[in-house]
């Protein structure tokens, strides 16, 4: 499933455009979609009867009269057609339906044992999808609820070749390496099933929630694993096989430097993700069993746990700081568990104004990604609307 995305000045006045623009409301009306676009009327209403024949769009009667004939207004279609998502994390899956703005309709959190391995995990939530969509009236509405789904985005806690979907080197996924995701979907779903890696889908439903005026963003997502996803032009820049940021073994500076589940010793992951603050306690003699205790710890102003959150806060800092200075981003931001964690959030900050070029920081924003616990499966419907968009 690889999706075509043009630059984004291709994109201007473009179908995902105006798509956008009236889902965020900017736009209610083929005359502001021209004025927006600067597209002539014709083009617009040619684009807009389009989308309207694909469903994407609707018209819902009568608008604000200016002097003249009262125009019919823009909608994006609330009911009549969901797209799926999965977030999947190392203990927790979020699965939801949304509609084709983006818009979350029914979500909910399930526990998930990652080490089940891929046929089961995954049969469970694209059924739990599939039940969501069922009892959903609003996608029942017309048609059947199986012709309202769309397409299902999927978010994997690891590398992805978003080309071929398929599940790359993971490390704490035992049994799921090489796994063909979407393969497997193909299987059991009559819909686009796009797979992406979770760092990724944080990235697109964050800067698409927050910051799209924004062309180039970093988000770093540190949970249970450690990785970032990168806005480049105003879209996700992937690479050539799916692998671009990541950087959970990048190298930073560690003495002694923990072994990595790479092979590797000292990678960024073996230092600063939320295992290894767990290994790292543990090895201390603190009995601590998994990210949540050690977050507790944190909070608690315990002596040991703040200390290594530092330490962490330093090492993804040092590579955030070549990642900026290279890439040179309007906006860096921190989701993900390890988020919330103050004293490696003030850490990676010092660190990052003290290794970065003035002009780099000037006015770079810093700061935590704001959307909450559905970024991951905003982004994944954002992957599946833009590439039924694409389609159209
Ligand atoms: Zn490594």
């Amino acid at each position: 499933m690889t999706i075509d995305e043009a630059p984004r000045d291709v994109l201007r006045g473009g179908p995902r455009e105006l798509l956008r623009w009236v889902a965020t409301g900017a736009a209610v009306s083929r005359a502001d979609l021209s004025r927006l676009s600067g597209l002539s009327p014709s083009t617009v209403s040619q684009r807009v009867e389009a989308l309207i024949s694909q469903g994407l769009l609707e018209e819902t009667g009568a608008g604000r009269s200016r002097g003249g004939r009262r125009p019919r207004q823009l909608a994006v279609p609330t009911g009549g057609a969901v797209v799926g998502a999965i977030d999947l994390g190392a203990h927790h899956a979020r699965v939801g339906t949304l509609d084709l703005s983006g818009r979350v309709v029914q979500a909910r959190t399930l526990p998930v044992r990652i080490e089940d391995g891929p046929e089961a995990v995954l049969g469970a939530l694209l059924a739990e999808v599939t039940m969501l969509v069922g009892g959903d009236p609003a996608a029942s509405a017309d048609g059947s609820a199986a012709d309202a789904l769309r397409g299902i985005g999927i978010g994997i806690p690891g590398p992805v070749q978003h080309a071929t979907g398929r599940i790359v080197s993971p490390s704490r996924m035992p049994g799921w390496n090489g796994f063909d995701v979407a393969a497997f979907c193909a299987g059991r779903v009559d819909v686009p099933v796009i797979v992406d890696n979770d760092a990724n889908l944080m990235a697109l439903g964050a800067h698409r929630t927050a910051h799209s005026e924004l062309d180039h963003a970093v988000y770093i997502k540190a949970g249970t694993g450690i990785g970032s996803g990168v806005i480049s032009s105003g879209r996700l820049h992937r690479g050539a096989q799916g692998s671009a940021g990541d950087i959970s073994h990048c190298r930073v500076v560690a003495d002694p430097a923990p072994p990595c589940t790479c092979g590797n010793a000292g990678c960024l992951e073996a230092v600063a993700s939320g295992a290894a603050l767990v290994t790292a306690l543990r090895g201390q003699g603190v009995p601590v069993s998994d990210l949540t205790g050690v977050i507790r710890l944190i909070d608690d102003g315990d002596r040991q746990a703040t200390a290594l959150a530092r330490q962490a806060g330093r090492a993804v800092g040092e590579i955030l700081a070549v990642v900026v200075n290279f890439f040179n981003p309007q906006v860096v931001a921190i989701g993900g568990r390890l988020a919330d964690c103050e004293p490696l959030l003030a850490s990676m900050r010092a660190t990052l104004y003290e290794r970065c070029l003035p002009l780099a920081t000037q006015t770079l924003l810093i700061e935590r990604v704001a959307a909450g616990q559905d970024v991951g499966i905003t982004g994944a419907a954002h992957l599946v609307i833009d590439h039924v968009v694409a389609a159209a």
